[in-house]
């Protein structure tokens, strides 16, 4: 099917493109003490504790902003004085994550690993072993500057054993990637109204241990991130602190109710794995070669090399899809010469089919009729 170049469909790891029902519950103005709203606000906070089975256990704090707000009031209100994070970091997100850390004064290890490795249990091990005075331990689960999809059991195992607190950032995973509080006990897990969630971006929430919320009480030094202060207003009023993004929130609402009626997480991680199945398939078809191993790989974005043609020019790519409807993303730097599309959000395998062929057409265009024989998928 041909697509609007006025209405493009996002193949990006974010933002990604939402269903129009979600787009149209912003048409609307709402007071922020409307009773409709406020039970929007109750919906999508039960909705995800639900979703990592933390009912009981747990509190989702939304704070208006993107996901880094969401991270940064995470380690604001969880980390108190005199606490120190070790991060992993295998990409941009986890170095985010220790430029938080830096910005606030707050003492932080990090725990390097190669773009695509993900970090062993021994490792952790050995990173906590040599600092005693580390309180906690933040990680990203999807690694969206590479798509790698690091593990959560081995690090949790080893929080557990040595009672850290664990911090989670699955901006890009959850709502396509099952997380389960009860297996992996973790202090806080953060998204975004976005991503994988398919609401509109606006939104950073975090969904929080009560044991850990209660004790961080006059933690924060920020008085707009601070997730105890604002999960009490929710608690005792049911309303935001300071002017709720009411569309954004709405909509959010919207995003969890078809979240839940596509089939929850498992059935939009199919959706994602079809999607992403697809576009590797189509994309090594044409010649082009992924970079991260498929077994590292996660389903909401691939990357690929720039094939090695003369004629071949990322510029060109991007223009070509984009007058067809379709957004593609440059790589990140610390991967030169790479290409990345995803295929999370209100995106079908239909789609990825339409972009394959969107993309072939471009390459025409372009004056490259064949990249020759694609090597083989690297090994895990
Ligand atoms: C997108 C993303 C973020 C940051 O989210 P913003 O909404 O851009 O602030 C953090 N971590 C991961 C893993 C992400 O994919």
């Amino acid at each position: 099917m041909p697509r609007s170049p006025t209405e493009p469909l996002l193949l990006t790891p974010g933002p990604v493109s939402v269903s129009l029902t979600t787009k149209q519950v912003m048409l609307r103005d709402r007071p922020s003490g409307d009773v409709e709203f406020q039970e929007d606000v109750t919906l999508a906070r039960t909705y995800l504790v639900s979703l990592i089975n933390g009912q009981g256990s747990y509190s989702a704090v939304p704070i208006p902003g993107s996901a880094t707000y969401a991270n940064e009031a995470v380690i604001a209100t969880l980390v108190p004085r005199g606490g120190k994070v070790l991060i992993h970091s295998n990409g941009v997100y986890g170095d985010r994550l220790v430029e938080i850390c830096a910005a606030r004064g707050i003492a932080c290890a990090v725990l390097r690993t190669p773009p695509f490795t993900p970090a062993s249990a021994e490792q952790f091990e050995q990173a906590l072993a040599a600092d005693a005075a580390i309180t906690h331990v933040f990680v990203v689960h999807c690694e969206t500057s590479t798509g790698v999809l690091n593990p959560l059991e081995p690090v949790a195992e080893v929080c557990r054993r040595h009672s850290k607190g664990l911090l989670i950032d699955a901006v890009a995973s959850l709502g396509a990637v099952p997380i389960d509080a009860r297996k992996l006990d973790f202090q806080a897990v953060t998204l975004s109204s976005n991503k994988c969630m398919q609401g509109v971006p606006g939104v950073g929430w975090a969904i929080v241990q009560s044991d850990a919320l209660e004790s961080a009480r006059g933690n924060s030094d920020s008085l707009t991130l601070d997730l105890w202060d604002q999960n009490q207003h929710m608690e005792h009023s049911g309303a935001f602190r300071f002017t709720p993004p009411t569309q954004v929130v709405a909509a959010f609402a919207q995003a969890c109710r078809e979240h839940a009626a596509e089939g929850g997480t498992e059935a939009r991680l199919e959706r994602y794995r079809r999607n992403w199945r697809r576009l590797v398939d189509g994309m090594r078809q044409m010649g082009f070669v992924t970079v991260v191993p498929d077994g590292f790989a996660s389903p909401i974005v691939a990357t690929f090399r720039y094939p090695n043609h003369p004629d071949f020019s990322f510029e060109a790519l991007f223009q070509g899809m984009k007058r067809r409807g379709f957004i593609i993303f440059p790589g990140r730097l610390a991967l030169a010469d790479t290409f990345r599309i995803g295929c999370m959000g209100d995106v079908t395998e239909s789609d990825i089919a339409d972009a394959m062929e969107a993309l072939a057409e471009t390459m025409q265009e372009m004056g490259i009729a064949e990249l020759g024989r694609a090597d083989p998928a690297p090994a895990a």
